[in-house]
C-alpha cells in the first residue's frame, strides 16, 4: 500500500515557520520522499510493509530507498513536534527532564546549541533510552526509528526548514521554534507509549 502525507494540524507556526515554508516543505519536499518512496516499493517485497520496516530493510543496503523512507519518517514526527498551542510536560517528562538536564530552560539551551551547531543538514532530537533523556544528532536524512532510542521530539536543521523565514540565520529558527512551538504534550506521550512512534498508514 502505499504511503500519504500526514495532514499538518496548524496552517502555520507564525513566525517560527510561515505558511509559505510550510507549503513548500510539506507540500513538495515532504510530499517528494513519500512519492519516491512509494514508487520504489510497488511491486516489491516491501509494498505492504509498516515504514519502520523499510527503514530497518533499506539501512545499509539500500541507500535510496533508505533515504526516502527515513525522511517520510522524520518529516511525519517533525510535522507533530510542533504546535501552536501552550503545551507541557507532564510530571514523567518534567521528572526526566529535571534528572537529564537540571531544568527545562536548560534543555532548551542544549537543544538550540545542538541545532546551531549541528554541521550541514540534519536533525536533532530529544529522545529516551533506558529510562535516560538526552539530545541526539543525526545527519542528513538519517533516523532513530530503528536506533533503540524513543524519540520524544525532532527539529529538522536542513536549510529548507528555515531559508525562506530565517534566511541563513540558523539560531533564529531554533529559538523560535524551541521557545514558542514545541509539543510538550507529543513529547509526553511518546514517554509514556515507551516504544517509537510509527507513522500511520
Ligand atoms: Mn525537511
Amino acid at each position: 500500500m502505499a504511503f500519504n502525507l500526514i495532514d499538518l494540524p496548524y496552517a502555520d507556526l507564525d513566525p517560527a515557520i510561515s505558511a509559505k515554508t510550510l507549503s513548500f516543505h510539506h507540500g513538495k519536499h515532504h510530499q517528494t520522499y513519500i512519492d519516491k518512496m512509494n514508487a520504489a516499493i510497488d511491486g516489491t517485497d516491501h509494498a505492504d510493509a509498516a515504514l519502520e520496516a523499510i527503514v530497518v530493510a533499506a539501512r545499509g543496503s539500500n541507500q535510496g530507498l533508505f533515504n526516502n523512507a527515513a525522511q517520510t519518517y522524520n518529516h511525519g514526527f517533525y510535522w507533530l513536534s510542533m504546535t501552536n498551542e501552550e503545551t507541557a510536560p507532564s510530571a514523567e517528562l518534567a521528572a526526566k527532564i529535571e534528572e537529564a538536564f537540571g531544568s527545562m530552560d536548560e534543555l532548551k539551551e542544549q537543544l538550540k546549541a545542538r541545532g546551531a551547531g549541528h554541521f550541514a543538514s540534519g536533525w536533532v532530537w530529544l529522545a529516551e533510552k533506558d529510562g535516560k533523556l538526552s539530545i541526539e544528532e543525526t545527519h542528513d536524512g538519517d533516523t532513530l526509528a530503528d536506533s533503540g532510542f524513543n524519540p520524544l521530539l525532532v527539529i529538522d536543521v536542513w536549510e529548507h526548514a528555515y531559508y525562506i523565514d530565517h534566511q541563513n540565520k540558523r539560531p533564529a529558527y531554533l529559538d523560535a521554534v524551541v521557545d514558542g512551538k514545541l509539543n510538550w504534550a507529543f513529547a509526553s506521550e511518546n514517554l509514556a507509549r515507551g516504544t517509537a512512534w510509527t507513522y500511520p498508514n
